[in-house]
């Protein structure tokens, strides 16, 4: 992968309508950067792809290491390289956009990576219980989240930003992922807040996109429901 390019593999709208029982194995995805996010298969749990590894953020916010040959139906990643690094304080999710525009006046339609690092006030995940049954739609999965919250910890976060406009199709979304530094705990930020952590950055102008050739993607309406996403990805 070049710098800052990023890749995907499925859409968001195919995990919408439940596509998500095959992919690409991880050892595949490890190839596409060095860091990532996305879900395994009958989506259980949020994976995270951070320099050299694939972890599993599953339902209570305990984290594994996903083995070489597990299947990943969604995943979008890039080889992060940062453009820009800054000290800043997060009073909210909203501050990261804030960061994002700061950076770059020209990104509103443009893609943008950022990798945060630090102390974390405070952390609301979420993790996916996944599937109980053959493609149960990702909207109804929300409403059976494990929610936890965090103090005082200190991890990584990796976030992907895309153009308002383009959220649609279902390319890599308004998305970020959470893991402690000593691996304890992990999941879908909701909320954050954070006195000082440093928090680097780029933009991405390059989208490499795999789609899945099986019949349950064929299968899969792809109509865009931003009602639904917007619910279950906060
Ligand atoms: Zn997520």
């Amino acid at each position: 992968m070049e710098p800052n390019h990023i890749y995907q593999f499925s859409l968001l709208n195919a995990l919408m309508d439940g596509v998500s029982e095959t992919g690409i194995p991880v050892s595949k995805l490890l190839t596409k950067g060095n860091q990532g996010l996305g879900t395994f298969a009958r989506m259980n749990g949020e994976l995270l792809l951070l320099d050299g590894k694939v972890y599993q953020l599953q339902a209570e916010g305990n984290v594994r290491e996903a083995g070489p040959d597990e299947q990943i139906p969604f995943a979008v990643s890039t080889q992060f390289e940062a453009q820009r690094s800054v000290d800043v304080a997060l009073k909210s999710k909203d501050t990261i956009d804030e960061a994002l525009d700061a950076f770059n006046d020209h990104a509103k339609n443009l893609f943008m990576t950022y990798r945060i690092h630090g102390k974390l006030e405070y952390l609301k995940c979420r993790t996916v219980r996944g599937q109980s049954y053959k493609g149960e739609p990702l909207s109804d999965l929300g409403k059976k989240q494990s929610v936890e919250e965090y103090h005082d910890v200190v991890g990584t976060i990796i976030g992907f930003r895309t153009p308002k406009h383009n959220q649609g199709y279902g390319v890599a979304g308004e998305h970020l992922h959470y893991i402690a530094d000593d691996r304890s705990a992990g999941g879908h930020v909701l909320e954050v807040k954070a006195k000082e952590v440093q928090m680097q950055m780029a933009v991405a102008s390059n989208l490499h996109i795999e789609l899945p050739t099986t019949e349950d993607f064929n299968a899969a309406s792809l109509v865009t429901d931003d009602e639904g996403v917007k619910k279950v990805e906060g």
